[in-house]
């Protein structure tokens, strides 16, 4: 049984203060506390073990967001796992390990209904985050496996393919048998990618011209390009697709400044030259696909088929500065916040 609550206890909360112009800054947040009360009815409080530091985050900053727009003065969205320390519902007991939308908080007061219990005994909390996590793992998996419906002997080419999806989607690209070229930023996200993810090439797109380094890698063309960058790097790919790929839209971390603005691709023509089709999706849209999901990766995790590089901040009030090194890409795999 978990701890019972004490009347002391206190939530840490970070709220959006400003909303962003652009790239966030640290003033756009700010750490309130509050007491916590008893859960009502159908509902439990949790106490927040690890956040997830996703990319979706810096979405929900504006008014108008696909995941809904934080207010200002509101919890900031963020996915976790934590433990229940007290339940008003049937469904979830004290002690038990959850995982869901908990918020950038250290207690989460939530309705039972929202959570996911996690066998905490199979796997550290954290992996529900990262390969078994609804927006790294079962994403990737959906979006190569389903969405791309990638085969052995194709190109493949995964942008942020040093960061937390991109990461598992090169290495399921590599499991079915694919020739995989990454692309991300620096020499030494380029030797993780071949060295310890196993992708056939790295283009380091701030050093390097990726269209002609998509053109020397990948003569016959690229039979799938899964983007989670959007901008000059989709031109770039769209330039080099062969007859019949698929581009799919996953993200597109470089327009999520300017929401308001973003860049279509210049090059979209090449799909009707080579027969191609561009689909996005997201990974809401295949709940039906989620347990095929995680059924696949957990396997791949234990045969050690499929790795992740998982990098930690601490402490509620590094929540800022958890999202700030997201965005710039200071982090290699799945970038946590550890709360304990
Ligand atoms: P992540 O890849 O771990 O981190 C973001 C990465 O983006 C950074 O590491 C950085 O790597 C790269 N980046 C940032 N700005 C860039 C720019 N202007 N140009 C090129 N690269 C840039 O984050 P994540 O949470 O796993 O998300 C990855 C993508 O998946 C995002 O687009 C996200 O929206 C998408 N996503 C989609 C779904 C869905 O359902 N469709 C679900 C989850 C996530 P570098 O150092 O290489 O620049």
């Amino acid at each position: 049984m978990g701890a019972r609550i004490d009347i002391d206890i206190v939530n840490h909360k970070v709220v959006l203060a400003e909303r962003p112009r652009g790239t966030p800054v640290l003033s756009d947040f700010r750490i309130e506390v509050e007491a916590v009360v008893e859960p009502a009815r159908g509902e439990v409080v949790v106490g927040v073990d690890v956040l997830s530091i996703d990319a979706f985050i810096r979405t929900v900053l504006d008014e108008r967001a696909y995941h809904g727009g934080v207010a200002i003065g509101g919890t900031v969205k963020a996915l976790g796992v934590g433990r229940v320390l007290r339940s008003n519902d049937p469904s979830l007991r004290e002690g038990d390990a959850v995982f869901g939308g908990l918020g950038a908080q250290t207690i989460s007061t939530c309705p039972a209904a929202s959570l996911r219990r996690i066998d905490d005994d199979r796997f550290p909390a954290t992996t529900y985050l990262g390969v078994l996590g609804l927006a790294t793992g079962v994403t990737a998996y959906i979006g190569m496996t389903h969405v791309a419906a990638v085969r052995a002997g194709e190109t493949v080419v995964v942008s942020g393919a040093a960061g937390a999806v991109g990461s598992l989607a090169g290495q399921i690209a590599r499991i079915a048998g694919a020739r995989v070229i990454g692309i991300a930023g620096g020499p030494q996200k380029g030797a993780f990618l071949v060295d310890t993810l196993g992708l056939d090439a790295a283009i380091d797109y701030k050093s390097q011209n990726v269209e002609e380094r998509l053109a020397e890698l990948a003569p016959n063309g690229i039979d799938v390009f899964y983007d989670n960058v959007g901008g000059d790097i989709l031109d770039a790919a769209l330039m080099n697709i062969a007859e019949r790929a698929r581009v799919v839209i996953c993200g597109g971390i470089s327009q999520y400044d300017d929401m308001a603005n973003v860049r279509g691709p210049r090059n979209y023509l090449k799909l009707a030259e080579r027969h191609a089709r561009m689909e996005g999706f997201a990974v809401t849209h295949f709940p039906d696909r989620f347990a095929e999901a995680e059924s696949a990766l957990a396997g791949w995790l234990e045969s050690g088929q499929l790795v992740m590089r998982e990098q930690f901040e601490r402490g509620i009030e590094r929540f800022p500065d958890a999202v700030l090194t997201l965005l710039g890409g200071g982090h290699t795999g799945k970038l946590m916040l550890d709360l304990r």
